[in-house]
């Protein structure tokens, strides 16, 4: 059966990811217009390389988005992979909420793991991730890395692995 965009709306309203900093540490804008609105909003606005963007986590989001049906293109037009398969007949409404509520728990479950210290105080998810991808750094410090935060790393990964999939960062929210 075909979802509707109600539901779809259901679904993004009670989650939030791709708004609060879990999914993305930010999302692209389409064109000039939606910028200066989106400047004006107080969105924390950019460019770099030319690409126009805005920060995540998102300032217009606060349990649900604020501006929902005056969202920027690059929301409005988002689905992440359970919301891809629904719209598709792949999987069942009722099978999208259980993934979609199953990675609610892994969010909670990595902030729950999530060591009370400073390099993580007030973190995204995206930005602690960020943080842990240590391909940059000298080996020792990989290695006392991966020790340290052995929880985090198949948290995370599970977590994209559920609304992203193996797509991985090349989808950042822009390329839709
Ligand atoms: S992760 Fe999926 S269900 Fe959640 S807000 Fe984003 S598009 Fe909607
Ligand atoms: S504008 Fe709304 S839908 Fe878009 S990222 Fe911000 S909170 Fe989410």
């Amino acid at each position: 059966m075909k979802s509707t965009p109600e539901q779809l709306s259901e679904l993004c309203l009670a989650c939030g990811m791709c708004c609060d900093g879990t999914l993305f540490g930010k999302a692209h804008i389409k064109d000039a217009d939606e910028f200066d609105r989106l400047k004006a909003l107080g969105m924390s606005t950019f460019y770099e390389d030319a690409n126009a963007s805005f920060t995540q986590p998102c300032p217009q989001y606060n349990g649900s988005c604020k501006m929902y049906r005056t969202a920027p293109s690059v929301c409005s037009n988002y689905y992440c992979l359970p919301l891809r398969k629904l719209k598709r007949g792949a999987a069942s409404l009722a099978e999208t909420e259980k993934t979609i509520r199953q990675a609610g728990s892994l969010k909670r479950q990595f902030l729950d793991t999530c060591p009370k210290t400073p390099e993580f105080s007030g973190k995204s998810i995206f930005e602690i991730k960020q943080y842990l991808n240590m391909k940059e750094r000298p080996l020792p410090e990989q290695i006392q890395m991966r020790k340290e935060h052995a929880q985090l790393y198949p948290l995370g990964l599970k977590l994209q692995l559920l609304l992203i999939g193996d797509e991985g960062k090349k989808k950042e929210m822009a390329n839709k």
